[in-house]
């Protein structure tokens, strides 16, 4: 009699607690259902929920004003070795005698867009000059990758909407700017990155300073065990 006791008491108390564990799941589950996504969230929003939640850290590292002869075969190797791929955006004026160069970056895997030809402030050139110098960029480096870029970034980030050469192209910006050209300062550009990236992030480098191919590679190692990885810029923008 005494054991059938303590075998109903073990009874009760085990099923209370199934029963407890099962409403206090429920309840966690609701919290975390309504936590981060409020009811009537717009699909960008949850879009952009789900990616800082899913683990999805994707970011792209992006490198104007190039190539340069010494510093990007040295940026491409360290690239190359950790598996990684970013976006160059090329100065015509540049690639004239590094075409092997820029070969190179392409069979590595690089997306390479159009930088333009010299490094003018496209919004206040005439309609036509700034057109045959995107233009001009444009066939250089097709007639070394064989294919035509597809992106463009302006000088300074400024460009005329009238620009009817570049409706075929995206005009391509930044959302993190460590302004390495002005400190040139391997620690502090990375420091500066590292701090202050999100996942979904275009940063803007420039692969003609030693300074900034140090800091990117130092970026990508700290940062890949984080977690991150590094996209060029078509991909994270059809994400
Ligand atoms: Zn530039």
């Amino acid at each position: 009699m005494k054991i059938r006791w303590k075998t109903a008491c073990f009874l009760v108390v085990f099923i209370l607690d199934i029963i407890f564990a099962k409403t206090m799941y429920l309840s966690y589950m609701d919290v975390k259902n309504s936590l981060f996504l409020p009811a009537g969230a717009d699909e960008e929003a949850v879009d952009e929920v789900r990616r800082q939640f899913s683990g999805d850290k994707q970011i792209a590292l992006t490198f104007d004003d190039g190539p340069h002869s010494v510093y990007t075969p040295r940026l491409l190797d360290g690239l190359r070795k950790r598996g990684v791929h970013a976006t160059f955006f090329l100065l015509g004026e540049n690639v004239e005698g590094k075409e092997a160069i820029v070969k190179q970056m392409d069979e590595d895997g690089h997306l390479i867009g159009n930088h333009g030809y010299s490094h003018v402030q496209m919004s206040k050139e005439l309609v036509g000059t700034a057109c045959q110098q995107i233009e001009q960029n444009n066939r250089k480096i097709e007639e070394i990758t064989g294919v035509r870029p597809q992106y463009l970034r302006p000088p300074y980030g400024s460009w005329n909407e009238e620009l009817e050469c570049t409706t075929n192209m995206t005009v391509v910006l930044w959302n993190l700017d460590p302004l390495d050209w002005k400190s040139k300062n391997t620690k502090k550009v990375a420091r500066y990155i590292v701090k202050h990236v999100e996942p979904g992030d275009i940063i803007l480098l420039h692969d003609v300073y030693p300074s900034s191919v140090e800091a990117a590679l130092e970026v990508i190692d700290t940062l890949t065990k984080q977690g991150y990885t590094f996209v060029t810029v078509d991909e994270l923008l059809i994400d």
